[in-house]
């Protein structure tokens, strides 16, 4: 009963999903975009999830970072998304890891994954994550958001990653200025990427960035050009 409204869809259906039910998501960051990401994903029935995160709640987070309450400042965002998430959905599997990702631990961490959702806001996280889904040919959801500006695009191995389109040379100041509904727009975007790729549906941001500009009101679809001799490309290759 729970899941009706998604069985009669002719792109899901019962078989597919069943096979949202068998997928297993590692959802890097539980702060902006990691709560639409993991609300969504846990509504429609993701059978495991697991959050990476080793951040503690802080009052400034509360503005977009809507899995974590006022209740919860000072606990660990992996604890009080957790909550959350479960009281949602009692039958998706959440899992929290409370690390910080580097060159030997992330390999291990995402090689479970059916797809790695980013929602992170350091680059050289980014770029550590995406070089590990090319190399072990894992979907990723990529995205950023700033102000009332946002993008998203997917990385495979056959299509451009980040490192593609020379994103390691943007310099960000933090603290980032953001309002919650950018990040909501951005994760339910990822969220409906991730259960694309995972339903086999066509149509999804691969090789495709799509930018949102909420003081326009408009979209726009940038393709982009695979570079072969990118870094994170390479490294598959080696
Ligand atoms: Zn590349």
């Amino acid at each position: 009963m729970r899941y009706e409204r998604q069985i009669i869809m002719d792109e899901i259906g019962q078989e597919g999903q069943e096979k949202l039910g068998k997928s297993t998501v590692v959802v890097i960051g539980c702060g902006g975009l990691g709560s639409p990401v993991l609300t969504y994903l846990t509504l429609a029935g993701i059978g495991k999830l697991i959050i990476i995160d080793y951040d503690e709640v802080s009052e400034s987070n509360l503005n977009r970072q809507f899995l974590h309450g006022e209740g919860d400042i000072g606990r660990l965002k992996i604890e009080s998304a957790k909550e959350q998430l479960h009281a949602l959905n009692s039958e998706t599997e959440i899992i929290g890891i409370k690390e910080k990702l580097d060159e030997d631990n992330t390999s291990k961490i995402i090689q479970s994954a059916n797809v790695v959702v980013n929602c992170v806001d350091n680059i050289q996280t980014r770029i550590l994550v995406g070089r590990e889904c090319i190399k072990q040919g894992i979907p990723l959801v990529e995205a950023g958001v700033q102000g009332f500006y946002g993008w998203i695009m997917n990385v495979r191995q056959e299509t451009a990653c980040l490192e593609c389109i020379g994103f390691e040379n943007i310099k960000l100041k933090p603290p980032l200025p953001i309002i919650g509904v950018t990040a909501g727009v951005i994760g339910c975007l990822q969220a409906n990427e991730c259960i694309k790729i995972l339903l086999g549906l066509k149509g999804t941001l691969d090789g495709v960035m799509l930018q949102y500009d909420g003081i326009d009101g408009s979209f726009d679809r940038i393709k982009l050009q695979k570079d072969f001799s990118c870094k994170g490309h390479s490294c598959k290759n080696n």
